[in-house]
């Protein structure tokens, strides 16, 4: 049985969302690889990574992980990353009003268009720079609430809440899949 649940767990498709400068990249990279470069490149396209989380508990959970870009360009091309995921985390800058619109509209285009049992989590990044705070916490919990997300504000830089993200999405995938 053990064996069994450790396959059936073992790969989880997970899609960032989120406007361009986010930090979507930042976080994939402090999560995957461990460490914050602030001269990281824009992604093209979407770029691709994995990290296993759990491999000491009874339940692991290989994400395979889309890092989109958040450039309009690119919109069109956004379904083929989160259709067949089975999380979705939409990120946004805490210092930017816009960034939050435009993650309300990626919320609103995952709940048209992807799975209907999606796991998705609303992030407020560069939690670091709370002296320039533009979104407060209360509305983004509320916001989150609403449409039944998972709400965490993180720092790629710092590391604050990185691990936990991913922490909990994989404790909600476990859940799914009980
Ligand atoms: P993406 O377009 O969403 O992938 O954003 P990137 O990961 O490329 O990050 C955009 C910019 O924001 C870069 O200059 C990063 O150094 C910066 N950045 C990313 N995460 C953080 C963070 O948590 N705090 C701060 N202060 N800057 C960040
Ligand atoms: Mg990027």
């Amino acid at each position: 049985m053990h064996v069994f649940l450790t396959l059936m767990l073992s790969l989880t498709w997970l899609v960032l969302l989120g406007d361009s400068g986010v930090g979507k990249s930042c976080i994939v990279l402090r999560f995957v690889r461990g460490h914050f470069d602030p001269t990281s490149k824009v992604t093209v396209g979407a770029s691709f990574l994995s990290q296993t989380l759990g491999l000491q508990d009874s339940t692991t959970v290989k994400f395979e992980i889309w890092d989109t870009a958040g450039q309009e360009r690119y919109a069109s091309l956004a379904p083929l990353y989160y259709r067949g995921a089975a999380v979705a985390v939409v990120v946004y800058d805490i210092t930017s009003e816009e960034t939050f619109r435009k993650a309300q509209y990626w919320v609103k285009e995952l709940q048209k268009h992807a799975s209907p049992g999606i796991i998705m989590a609303l992030v407020g990044n560069k939690a670091d720079l709370h002296e320039n705070r533009a979104v407060s916490s209360q509305e983004a919990i509320e916001y989150a609430e609403k449409n039944g997300m998972f709400f965490i504000e993180t720092s790629a830089k710092t590391a604050n809440n990185i691990i936990q993200l991913f922490e909990k999405m994989k404790i909600e995938v476990a859940l799914m899949l009980e």
